[in-house]
């Protein structure tokens, strides 16, 4: 028996709709709280702790102790488990646990700025780690320094890195040009990296100009490892 328990605010399974996984089916499980408030954010109702966790078509009582936690997830299908957010690694100790008792693909899904949650079990045993690499242009703040330290951490990963930018129609090549140089720079002491450029997406619309994607194509043709532009595919298709 484990006494640890979380906020959680929904357990689902869709596909995967963001970067180089898309289109897998996966279990997600959304963690309340969030440590950013992001402008764009489309998970807001995240943000606070809410009294139940909706599984499907049911409803338990948060918190959700780890041992049901464990037993609902055993019980679901799909090798892929996401924990996302809010902010997941707010719930770092029970991810842990949860990996120690669950036999699933583990990809957390992270805005990359706690980067003292990151134990060296987590560092070992995490298959694919999702980290936001978050723009001024798109959250309203400059967050590149705790970026750096959330990237130097992961430096041992055992695991997939994949970066996420999202651009808007105000995003610049000074910002791109700070991913390039952050990537890079992570490229030459890990090469466990690939880089994903994801246009904003506001209520299901897209919106990139034509010279916001030369931008991109012109940072694509200078990096040495994996990057890919893919839009948000779930909302394409109108699925959670
Ligand atoms: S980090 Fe993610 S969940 Fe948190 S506010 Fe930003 S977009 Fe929303």
């Amino acid at each position: 028996m484990s006494n640890k328990e979380a906020n959680i605010l929904e357990i689902f399974y869709s596909i995967q709709g963001e970067g180089i996984l898309v289109g897998l089916p996966f279990i997600f499980v959304r963690f309340s709280e969030c440590n950013l408030k992001c402008n764009y954010c489309d998970t807001k109702f995240s943000w606070d702790k809410k009294e139940f966790c909706n599984i499907e078509n049911k409803k338990i009582r948060n918190p959700v102790s780890i041992d049901n936690f464990i037993e609902i997830i055993s019980n679901l299908p799909f090798e892929y488990l996401s924990f996302t957010g809010g902010e997941p690694l707010i719930n770092s100790d029970y991810i842990e646990e949860s990996i120690k008792k669950l036999n699933k693909k583990i990809f957390i899904e992270t805005n990359g700025t706690l980067y003292e949650k990151i134990s060296d079990f987590l560092l070992k045993n995490v298959n694919y780690w999702s980290i936001d690499i978050k723009l001024p242009s798109v959250i309203g703040k400059n967050i590149f320094s705790l970026h750096y330290k959330f990237f130097e951490k992961l430096i041992n990963a055992s695991g997939k890195i994949i970066a996420k930018v999202i651009f808007s129609k105000d995003t610049t090549l000074k910002e791109i040009e700070e991913v390039e140089i952050l990537s890079n720079h992570f490229y030459e002491q890990n090469k466990n990296i690939s880089l994903v450029f994801q246009p904003l997406t506001v209520n299901n619309i897209i919106k990139i100009e034509k010279n916001q994607l030369d931008m991109i194509y012109n940072t694509m043709k200078n990096l040495k490892f994996e990057v890919r532009l893919i839009p948000q595919i779930h909302k394409i298709l109108k699925i959670p």
